[in-house]
């Protein structure tokens, strides 16, 4: 048994915190499962620098090349000005500022959405929104992939939970009916429109007609596919075939929109409940004016042309960076987003692939349990509109020279 869980008599001595914390760290490093954060010295970028080393960047996930260069930072820089470094308190009590509310106006007509909520991040918004909408006697059931953030929000909910294939709305649809069948009030669907370590879609206008069966309600993460996907580039649920079906449009503003925050997008009644019952927005200082100012810039960018220029150059960086892993026998799908995993297996083949790779001057980390399944292990690349036909070969190439 892990120490992590291991029971002791009553009358036995506890352990010290340290050595837990080692002993801890230890069993995490017999698995190969350490991580360790990495000193960069530079904003994000193509490249990235660590001291003296310099490493292309495939690892990011600010897709349209937002969140580093001057763009958005003039707005960031003018918040800051005329609102200060911070906000004071929550939304609730004082901490609202015209950055806040100019956000959440771009938010609403960026999804053409009656309303919108901004919080202080992604993971945040799931963690204040699933609790809010389901509990103790309600139904929560969600895609097998889905994110960290979405899973635990599910789990501090107390609904009863329950998990559906990857994918598969005929589980999904089994599970429904389970739900309806024990008297579960109200049912919660929970997916992603882009999935984060995989970068496949959701069926989502299968898992709407499913959700609509029953009465049920859905949540879509776009955290993967604002910026990236959709008309305006405004997410996979902004379709209008699918926009007013999805009950809780919710994503980040910390990946493409180069910024940091999240958001939920709905109706007004959705978002007015959420004002009194979200604990992550309503025990939480608002986000700092900077942030805000800078999201809601990125939110303008990505809708203006210059936004519909960069987001071709993303998918032009996609469809090259495609057909070289193609080519090498590394890329089996059509991609489908900026997200392109190379399944490794074992953790220590992934681990030793990554830093082989950043010998040779890649920051392609690899991306272990738990954060996917065990044995599922992986390099996860994403592209940006800010890497060049050139970089790009030169990721291809170095991927193709691992071992198969
Ligand atoms: C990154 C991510 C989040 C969290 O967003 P943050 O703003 O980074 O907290 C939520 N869901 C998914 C799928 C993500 O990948």
């Amino acid at each position: 048994m892990s120490p992590i869980h291991a029971t002791l008599p009553a009358d036995a001595p506890r352990p010290a915190l340290d050595a837990f914390a080692a002993a801890a760290l230890a069993q995490l490093e017999a698995g190969g499962l350490r991580r360790r954060l990495t000193p960069f010295d530079s904003a994000q970028g193509p490249v990235l620098r660590a001291g003296a080393r310099s490493f292309l960047n495939f690892a990011s996930n600010d897709y349209l090349g937002l969140a580093g260069p001057p763009a958005l930072r003039p707005a960031a820089a003018a918040a800051a000005r005329d609102f200060g470094a911070g906000s004071g308190a929550s939304r609730l009590v004082c901490g609202g500022l015209p950055p806040h509310r100019a956000l959440e106006e771009a938010i609403t007509a960026f999804q053409s959405l009656p309303a919108a909520l901004a919080f202080s991040s992604g993971f945040a918004a799931a963690l204040g929104t699933i609790p809010a909408l389901a509990g103790p006697g309600d139904a929560v059931i969600l895609d097998k992939l889905a994110h960290a953030c979405l899973v635990d929000a599910a789990r501090l909910s107390g609904a009863v939970l329950r998990v559906f294939r990857h994918n598969d709305p005929g589980h999904l649809d089994h599970h429904l009916r389970w739900a309806r069948n024990r008297n579960l009030r109200n049912i919660l669907v929970l997916t992603e429109s882009v999935f984060s370590m995989d970068g496949d879609l959701a069926p989502l206008a299968d898992i709407i007609e499913t959700k609509e069966r029953h009465g049920a309600w859905l949540l879509v993460d776009e955290a993967h596919a604002t910026g990236v996907l959709g008309p305006a580039r405004a997410g996979a649920a902004s379709d209008p075939a699918l926009r007013d079906r999805v009950d809780v449009h919710m994503g980040t503003l910390s990946k493409a929109v180069g910024a940091s925050g999240g958001y939920v997008a709905g109706s007004r009644p959705l978002i007015d409940l959420l004002v009194n019952r979200a604990r992550s927005f309503i025990f939480s200082t608002a986000p700092a004016p900077a942030a805000a100012a800078a999201a809601a810039a990125g939110i303008a960018m990505i809708a203006s042309p210059e936004g519909a220029a960069l987001h071709a150059t993303l998918w032009n960086n996609i469809q090259a960076l495609h057909s070289r892993l193609a080519a090498a026998g590394r890329a089996p799908a059509p991609p489908a987003s900026a997200i392109f995993p190379v399944i490794l297996g074992p953790e220590k083949a992934a681990t030793d692939a990554a830093a082989r790779l950043r010998d040779d001057g890649l920051w392609i980390p690899a991306i272990r349990y738990p954060t996917v399944p065990r044995g599922k292990a992986r390099l996860r690349l994403t592209v940006t509109a800010s890497h060049t036909p050139d970089q790009i070969d030169r990721a291809a190439a170095a991927l193709a020279g691992l071992a198969p």
